[in-house]
């Protein structure tokens, strides 16, 4: 069946003539907004593994790491063609030199055919991005989370909208393709808010988005709030509804990346439908059926503002 959405697995399937699976790796990097440097305490979602979804262990280097993806994935699936996915932390946040020397060995094979770096837009420069830029195929994964500052200061993000801008012009300017990372049902937050972020992103012509329900998880910050008030969160319906009003005004070729994930560790306090990936997915499926849209379906450039 046709998706009413934009896919990056179908995207990358049309570009490279088959199934393209990412390899999530964990290079040991820190994150600024955790080791003092920004603040102690991170995004108040984060847990201990940095949104790190440990498909293997990162106790292997990262060579190691890539090898036993490509053979996990190729005997499991058959898989030929791979992504090195740098997902834990912040992978820009070290010197050029020895961000060099991490991401090239991630290019130990030669059914990698590309790469994809997640981290802050305060922790990139013109020469990281000069780096990245030598890649084939590379991708940036910009964690912003919300356009609004006044959340990204209650989420204590450590960083502001306009932080994200600068960084995403001079990401664009080097060539390299920007995925957004954005989280609904944060605190504070109502359908406005985040339809006024998605108008926002629209107008930028971002290349993807992964989308994130808020999660309460037990090691991150949020849990102790949770825990002493409990909030509202969006049960399915609602975040399926809002992920499918979000999509609607983006333009139509921007590539989706991730719209529900499994496999949540057993420190997941809520909600606790967050783990049924499949049910998610079709659920959002069928209400664009019911509404007879799709992505772009409300997408206008000029009301974009
Ligand atoms: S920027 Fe990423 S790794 Fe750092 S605290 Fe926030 S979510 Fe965690």
């Amino acid at each position: 069946m046709q998706k009413a959405y934009q896919a990056f697995s179908d995207y990358l399937k049309e570009k490279h003539g088959e199934k393209v699976y990412k390899i999530t790796i964990d290079a040991g990097f820190s994150c600024p907004n955790r080791d003092g440097t920004i603040s102690k305490g991170g995004c108040i979602f984060c847990d201990d593994s940095g949104s790190f979804s440990k498909a293997h262990s990162s106790e292997l280097d990262i060579k190691n790491q890539v090898i036993t993806g490509i053979n996990t994935l190729n005997s499991r699936f058959g898989a030929k063609k791979f992504l090195a996915y740098f997902q834990a932390f912040t992978n820009t946040y070290a010197p050029v030199d020895k961000l060099k020397k991490i991401y090239d060995s991630a290019f130990c094979d030669e059914r990698i055919l590309g790469i994809s770096i997640g981290t802050r837009p305060d922790c990139i420069d013109e020469k990281k991005l000069d780096l990245i830029s030598g890649y084939k195929n590379p991708w940036l994964e910009l964690g912003l989370q919300s356009t609004h500052n006044e959340t990204l200061k209650k989420i204590n993000r450590g960083h502001n909208y306009e932080c994200f801008l600068e960084a995403y012009k001079l990401a664009k300017e080097k060539g390299i393709k920007v995925c957004v990372h954005m989280v609904l049902g944060l605190e504070g937050e109502n359908r406005e808010m985040m339809l006024e972020s998605a108008k926002r992103l629209a107008r930028l012509n971002i290349d993807g988005i992964k989308l994130h329900m808020l999660t309460v998880l037990e090691d991150a910050p949020i849990a102790r709030l949770y825990k002493e008030k409990p909030f509202q969160l969006l049960d399915m319906r609602q975040y399926c509804e809002l992920v499918c009003d979000f999509l609607e005004l983006l333009p139509a070729n921007t590539t989706i990346h991730r719209l529900a994930g499994s496999g949540y560790s057993k420190t997941l306090i809520a909600p606790k439908w967050i783990n049924n990936k499949f049910e998610t997915l079709n659920l959002i499926d069928e209400i664009f059926k019911q509404r007879k849209t799709k992505q772009g379906a409300k997408f206008y450039p000029e009301c974009a503002n």
